[in-house]
């Protein structure tokens, strides 16, 4: 799926929440039994390492499927990092992302695309577009 290999290639530190289907623990829903987060994890770290293995978050945002998010755990890992988390954060444009939209992202991608990679609005992405090329002037 396109979103699923933008995300692949998409170099951040925040959160890529998955737009599309979700199931009900908000984990990104391909098809039957396929999950974002666990294609993104066997594309970039490779296979599941064991049958007990599942897709931890390293940010405890279930809909995201930032690679550098995920990592192979045991079922044990993945418990401690939820209670680490507690509740789902909600994923922001930190400053640096918005350095990235502005001098990268907007170039190469529709605005609405990088609007829902990042969970924000069009306009969003608009004004981060104008600020940071403003800057520059
Ligand atoms: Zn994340």
């Amino acid at each position: 799926m396109a979103f699923i290999e933008g995300a692949l290639l998409t170099e951040t530190d925040d959160c890529i929440p998955f737009p599309f289907g979700r199931n009900a623990d908000g984990y990104a829903r391909l098809g039957n039994d396929e999950y974002g987060h666990v294609v993104v994890c066997e594309r970039a770290h490779g296979p599941r390492p064991t049958p007990d293995s599942v897709v931890a978050h390293s940010c405890g945002h279930a809909p995201c499927v930032n690679k550098r998010h995920v990592r192979w755990a045991t079922h044990a890992d993945n418990a401690d990092d939820r209670a680490k988390h507690g509740t789902n954060r909600r994923p922001k444009v930190g400053p640096r992302e918005i350095e990235f939209i502005g001098s990268e992202l907007a170039h190469v991608m529709r605005f609405r695309d990088i609007a829902i990679m990042h969970g924000v609005s069009g306009s969003t992405i608009a004004s981060i577009v104008r600020k940071v090329a403003g800057g520059r002037r």
